[in-house]
C-alpha cells in the first residue's frame, strides 16, 4: 500500500501534526511509525508528570526570548500558529488548560495521561494508522514516492513528515543520510552546572530568588532565581544560561567560571551605600545573625566566613577591608565549573535539522518536495517552562496545514 503520509515518530510533534492533517484532510491515510513499544513516552514524564503544554505568553516577541535557536524562524511559524491557538487547539479536543503562577500551562487534571489520552482517543477516531516497534533506517525517495526502510520491512508513502525527536548522538540522524541532510551536531541543552570544589556544598537546598550569574571571558549572563545543590548551581538563571551558551560551554568542555551576584535587585552602587547605612545604625548588631538583602542566613555566614569575618563580630567591629570583602562576595562570587549534570532528567537537543534547508513558512525540504519536518529534531531548542512543546505543536500545525 502507498499511503498519502507517513509520519515518522510517535511523539509530541508526530501525534499533533497527524491530528492536525486528518482533521484538515479526512480522506487522506495517515500512518505513524514508532520505533519504541510506547508512544508519546516524553509526553508521559514531562512537566514531572504533569505536562508543562505551554507558557503563558501571547506576545510573540517575548516568547521568541525563550529560545536559543530558532528564534528568527519561529516568527513567521508563531504567527500562523502561537500559544493562543495550542490553547483553543486543546480546548476544542476537551483538554482545558490552567496558569500557574509563573506562567507554566498544565492540563487542569495536572496529569500527563489526560493529554495522551486526548491524542489516542482522536488518533482512532480520525483512523490514523499507528505501528510500534518500527525503527525507520533509511529513506530514499524514486519517481514521487518515498520508501522507507526498516531492518526486515519497507513502507511506501507520497508524502513524509519526519518528527522523530532530538538525539544526542549523530547515529539518531542516520536514517536521513541517503537523503543528503545536514545535521547540526547535536550537543544537549537544558542542564545544571557542577561546582569543582564544592565550597558551598553544605548548603544544598538553599535558594535565593534574583541572582545573576555571568559566565567569565563570553558574552552569557542571566538572572532569575538559584539553587545551590549537592552537586553545584541549578534554577532557573543556571538551566537559561546552559542553553544560551550550550555551544559555547561544549566546547570548553564544561570547564568555565562563573560569577554569581546572589542579589541583583539593586543598583551596583547603592549596595555599599545600604550596608554603610546599616553598619551606622546597628553598631551592636551581630553580622552573622542579621543577613542583609533578603539573603538566607545559611548563604550569609557562608559569605562572611569566606569574607574574613569572624561570627562573634558586631558591625562597629568590622573596618572597610572586611566590608568590602563581603560586598564583593555578594555581587561577584566566583566559581569554578567542571561538569554538568541533566536536570530532573529533562534536557533537549541543541542541533539537528540545518533550518536554511527548509521553507520556514511550510517547513518542506526546499528540494526534496514532500518532505516535511517539526519538533524537537529541528535546530530549535527553547528553555524550561513549556516553550519544548509549544515548538512542537507550532512547528507541527505549520507541517500539517503544508502537507
Ligand atoms: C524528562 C523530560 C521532561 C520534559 N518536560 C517538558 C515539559 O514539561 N514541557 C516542555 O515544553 N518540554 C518538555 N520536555 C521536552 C519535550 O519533551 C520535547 O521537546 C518534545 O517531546 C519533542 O517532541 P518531538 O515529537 O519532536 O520528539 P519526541 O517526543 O522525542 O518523539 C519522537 C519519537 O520518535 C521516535 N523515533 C525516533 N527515531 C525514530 C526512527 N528512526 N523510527 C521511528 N521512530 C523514531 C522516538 O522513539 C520518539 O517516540 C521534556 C523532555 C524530557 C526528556
Amino acid at each position: 500500500m502507498i499511503y498519502d503520509i507517513i509520519i515518522i515518530g510517535g511523539g509530541a510533534s508526530g501525534f499533533f501534526s497527524g491530528i492536525s492533517i486528518k482533521d484538515r484532510l479526512p480522506n487522506s491515510s495517515v500512518l505513524i511509525l514508532e520505533k519504541t513499544n510506547k508512544l508519546l513516552s516524553k509526553v508521559k514524564v514531562s512537566g514531572g508528570g504533569r505536562c508543562n503544554v505551554t507558557h503563558d505568553c501571547l506576545e510573540s516577541n517575548k516568547l521568541l526570548e525563550n529560545y536559543p535557536r530558532g528564534k528568527e524562524e519561529l516568527e513567521s511559524i508563531f504567527r500562523q500558529f502561537g500559544v493562543k491557538e495550542t490553547i483553543e487547539w486543546f480546548k476544542n479536543k476537551g483538554v482545558k488548560l490552567k496558569i500557574e503562577s509563573d506562567g507554566r500551562m498544565f492540563p487542569e487534571s495536572n496529569n500527563s495521561q489526560t493529554i495522551i489520552d486526548c491524542f489516542l482517543v482522536e488518533s482512532k477516531k480520525l483512523k490514523i494508522d499507528i505501528e510500534m516497534g518500527v525503527t525507520i533506517t533509511s529513506i530514499n525517495k524514486e519517481k514521487e514516492i518515498f520508501s522507507l526502510q526498516t531492518i526486515d520491512n519497507q513502507y511506501f508513502s507520497k508524502c513524509v513528515v519526519v518528527a522523530t525527536g532530538g538525539s544526542n548522538k549523530m547515529d539518531g540522524y542516520a536514517f536521513l543520510q541517503p537523503l543528503g541532510i545536514t545535521i547540526l551536531d547535536p550537543i544537549p541543552s537544558l542542564f545544571t552546572f557542577n561546582d569543582k570544589n564544592l565550597f558551598f556544598k553544605h548548603l544544598a537546598g538553599v535558594s535565593v530568588p534574583n541572582a545573576k550569574v555571568e559566565i567569565h571571558n563570553a558574552d552569557f549572563c542571566f538572572s532569575g532565581p538559584l539553587l545551590i545543590t549537592h552537586w553545584g548551581f541549578s534554577g532557573p538563571a543556571i538551566l537559561k544560561l546552559s542553553a544560551f551558551a550550550a555551544k559555547h560551554l561544549f566546547d570548553k568542555k564544561y570547564t568555565f567560571k562563573i560569577k554569581i551576584c546572589w542579589n541583583c535587585t539593586l543598583n551596583s552602587d547603592d549596595y555599599s551605600l545600604e550596608l554603610e547605612r546599616f553598619k551606622i545604625k546597628n553598631p551592636k548588631k551581630n553580622i552573622y545573625s542579621n543577613p542583609l538583602f533578603d539573603i538566607p542566613k545559611r548563604l550569609w555566614e557562608q559569605l562572611c566566613q569566606i569574607s574574613g569575618i569572624e561570627p562573634i563580630r558586631n558591625w562597629s567591629e568590622i573596618g572597610n577591608k572586611k566590608s568590602n570583602a563581603l560586598l564583593k562576595n555578594l555581587l561577584q562570587s566566583e566559581f569554578e565549573i567542571s561538569g554538568k549534570t541533566t536536570f530532573k532528567e529533562e534536557f533537549v537537543t541543541c542541533g539537528g535539522i540545518e533550518m536554511s534547508q527548509l521553507n520556514t513558512n511550510t517547513l518542506q525540504h526546499k528540494t526534496i518536495k514532500k518532505l516535511f519536518f517539526c519538533g524537537e529534531i529541528l535546530n530549535i531548542d527553547g528553555i524550561t517552562g513549556g516553550f519544548n512543546f509549544q515548538s512542537a505543536w507550532s512547528t507541527a500545525w505549520v507541517v500539517s496545514q503544508s502537507v
